[in-house]
């Protein structure tokens, strides 16, 4: 029998040999073809590749009009070369003018010929070009054949991601891969970057691409693998994930591709041919990628995520690759389709600029953290991962939310102002730190700062903020792979309150549940979690849960002041529930003679509607309240926070809104209670200017939000503003938005937006 892997072996020596010498890159394309064409016994083999307008222009061949190289071009889509691209799937015809997307070039000549086979030529699953062979006699070409083009194909993919055919390509046009992308994404961490892409997902490149030895290969193939099965058990067999839950399923997923048959022989398949294990993990994960994207079904595209992450898991074996280790730019943009919140932290933070990805939410854990970090993140961008290159030029717009990839020069300078005018702006904001917020009438302003982290620390003497109105303990749960015990708690929170430095810090109580997900907790799919089981709700039917972290908060606050707050509260009745069990725990640490708070003070978040008819009540029970606009908003015009087809459909500025915190700010003054507010709107100049205006003297936002907030209050003559807005608020018939009327006034009295 015929040894079916002689051939392309021998092929893809050759050409290897072909890439080391020193040819002009068109006469190596010309040679390149030549060899396929005679390896294949086809009287023709030709090469398109995809130039940024979308034509896949004929770049070599050997046996049709040479003429009619860099003339000859399809569209995408059109004819077999043009379907093969915008499917990313081979063609293999014995009749090929029969098949319906048969286009006939004549300046090419290649009438005569009846068998054709076509490969698309891939890089992370996406088509850069079209290798094709053709014959005259009608022939199926075999199944190893289509393969050993498939292989052949990934050396010319490689030649075009390197930049070689930049120099052969017509002057004004431009090759796909180098094409300037502009994709927007959903804007999860402000600030701008500029800089070079760095993939985090490792990718290849091509001196390893073709083995030397196929049994030295395969064996280094079986132990990879081995090795990977075992990394797999053992992550199954450690304790935080043995539980039930999405890591298990997830890991299971995991092992059992790890012991997929098709995928492993598929890998052998590939290095028989010729390729290194690292070039056949690549080839066989770019073929799936290619054949699963156009996939609608969610749970296939999810099992595609696990393959991808199986791949790049088993190219980190091979390689030894960690990210970040060598030949970080200093101005790195990672682009990976996901990440890890701990595996962002193995890159060194000084050289990041930001951070683009295709998955991600506001609240993944890794989006959380580079937005503590203070890097630019811009989510949801979609397909970037496989259009950028290592080393590519990108801009990261965290502000509005896009992604500039290979942008042009004018986009580069115009973001180049743009930094620069950002920096200016910041400058004159650090300049107002340590101005007293106060009313160009002279009313003192209180601005604090919300946080969730340590890394959130620093910035509260950067921003000049006089406390933390917010402090998020839900997020040490979120990025810990384990429950936090009550010790890592207490430290967490002695660590705050350390470098807080006497400024005033408000705990707010465990709030997970709703959109805050914390994978070791699995509870029951709710319908409607932001109804749901969720806040003081969870934390009441889990006692034991909140008792730890109150009593981890008094231990923290040993001998200080402890100002805590309780989330989504619902009915006044909840307060008094976790009040004793506050209460109980100050029993339980004086009794183990423990150092207590020196003063405690007990809040509640104003969040849930319900609490408008419980005002008084309410504000008899606590030391404060703090309006949690962003879900008090939520529920009151019933618009999904988190759903950006909804999320924007309602004025936060309306009447209805500002009504309701009027009402609020109303009772808090009857009864001599203190309020404060720290949902998104409190960071915005013109939103936290209408806050003031209807009696808010105590806001608390972002850091970054301070210097904007500060400077327009710096400005605002608030009594005039009082007078005029009240009546705004309360008229039924006027036409004018309270917005339009802020806008206005802002303009017309001079305050500083
Ligand atoms: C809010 O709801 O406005 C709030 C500040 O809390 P969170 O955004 O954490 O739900
Ligand atoms: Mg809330």
């Amino acid at each position: 029998m015929r040894d079916l892997s002689a051939g392309p072996r021998v092929l893809l020596r050759r050409l290897r040999e072909l890439m080391a010498e020193p040819l002009e890159p068109q006469e190596r394309l010309d040679q390149i073809v030549r060899q396929i064409a005679a390896n294949m016994v086809a009287e023709v083999c030709s090469f398109y590749v995809l130039r940024a307008d979308g034509a896949l222009e004929l770049f070599a061949t050997e046996g049709l009009n040479k003429d009619a190289v860099h003339l000859a071009q399809l569209k995408m889509g059109q004819g077999l070369v043009g379907t093969i691209a915008a499917s990313a799937r081979s063609l293999n015809l014995s009749d090929a003018q029969s098949h319906p997307a048969f286009t006939y070039l004549p300046e090419t000549g290649e009438e005569i010929y009846n068998s054709f086979m076509g490969v698309p030529i891939l890089r992370a699953g996406r088509s850069l070009g079209v290798l094709v062979v053709q014959n005259k006699a009608r022939r199926k070409y075999r199944e190893d054949e289509v393969e050993a083009l498939e292989t052949t194909s990934m050396i010319l993919a490689e030649m075009i991601a390197a930049g070689e055919l930049k120099q052969i390509t017509r002057p004004g046009l431009e090759l796909d891969l180098n094409r300037p992308v502009t994709i927007e994404g959903d804007a999860y961490g402000d600030g701008i970057g500029l800089g070079h892409v760095i993939l985090h997902e490792p990718r290849i490149v091509v001196t390893e691409l073709l083995n030397d030895d196929i049994d030295a290969e395969l064996q280094r193939l079986e132990e990879a693998l081995g090795s990977l099965r075992i990394s797999i058990d053992n992550m199954l067999s450690r304790r935080d994930v043995s539980m039930e839950g999405e890591h298990r399923a997830v890991l299971e997923a995991y092992r059992m591709f790890a012991h997929d048959r098709g995928w492993v022989r598929k890998l052998e398949e590939a290095i028989r041919n010729g390729l290194t294990c690292e070039a056949a993990v690549e080839k066989v994960q770019s073929d799936t990628r290619a054949r699963m994207i156009h996939m609608t079904d969610s749970y296939l595209r999810e099992r595609l995520h696990d393959f991808d992450d199986l791949a790049n898991r088993l190219l980190r074996q091979l390689t030894g690759f960690v990210p970040g280790s060598k030949g970080l730019p200093q101005d790195a943009i990672i682009v990976a389709r996901a990440m890890g919140a701990a595996e962002l932290l193995d890159y060194p933070r000084e050289a990041i600029r930001g951070l683009v990805l295709e998955d991600g939410a506001v609240t993944s854990h890794v989006v959380i953290v580079a937005r503590a970090m203070g890097i630019p993140v811009v989510g949801q961008v979609i397909g970037i991962a496989s259009l950028a290159e290592n080393r590519d030029s990108i801009i990261v717009d965290g502000e509005d939310g896009v992604v500039h990839l290979r942008p042009l020069q004018d986009v580069q300078d115009a973001y180049a102002d743009k930094v620069r005018f950002r920096a200016k702006r910041q400058e004159q904001f650090r300049a107002l730190r340590t101005v007293e917020p106060r009313t160009r009438d002279g009313k003192y302003i209180t601005l604090q700062m919300n946080a969730g982290l340590l890394v959130d620390l620093p910035q509260l003497s950067e921003s000049g903020a006089s406390g933390i109105g917010l402090f998020r303990t839900e997020l040490q749960f979120m990025i810990a792979s384990t429950m936090p015990k009550v010790d890592e708690q207490e430290s967490l929170y002695r660590n705050v309150l350390r470098q807080a430095a006497g400024s005033p810090v408000t705990f707010r109580t465990l709030d997970i549940g709703g959109d805050k997900v914390v994978p070791y907790f699995r509870s029951a799919e709710e319908e409607n979690p932001a109804l749901g089981w969720r806040a003081i709700r969870f934390s009441l039917d889990r006692p034991g849960l909140l008792r730890t972290q109150l009593r981890a908060l008094l231990k923290a606050a040993a001998g200080a002041e402890l100002k805590l707050m309780l989330p989504m509260i619902t009915e006044v009745n909840e307060l008094r529930l976790a009040r004793e069990l506050l209460n109980k725990e100050v029993r339980h640490l004086s009794r183990f003679g423990y150092q207590l708070p020196r003063s405690l003070q007990f809040g509640a978040m104003l969040e849930v509607p319900s609490l408008l008819w419980q005002l008084e009540e309410l504000m008899e029970e606590v030391d404060f309240v703090s309006v949690g606009s962003n879900d008090l908003f939520q529920f009151l015009m019933a618009v999904d926070r988190g759903n950006s087809r909804v999320a924007d459909r309602f004025d936060t500025l309306g009447r209805p809104f500002l009504r309701v915190l009027r009402q609020i700010v109303e009772v808090a003054n009857r009864t001599n209670t203190t309020l404060t507010l720290c949902g998104e709107i409190a960071g915005k100049p013109l939103s936290a200017m209408a806050l003031l205006g209807i009696g808010f003297r105590n806001i608390s936002m972002s850091p970054a939000a301070i210097g904007p907030v500060k400077s327009m209050l710096l400005s605002l003559d608030l009594g005039k503003l009082e007078e005029a807005l009240l009546p705004m608020i309360a008229d039924t018939s006027s036409e004018k938005t309270v917005r339009e009327f802020l806008m206005d006034f802002a303009d017309a009295n001079g305050v500083s937006l």
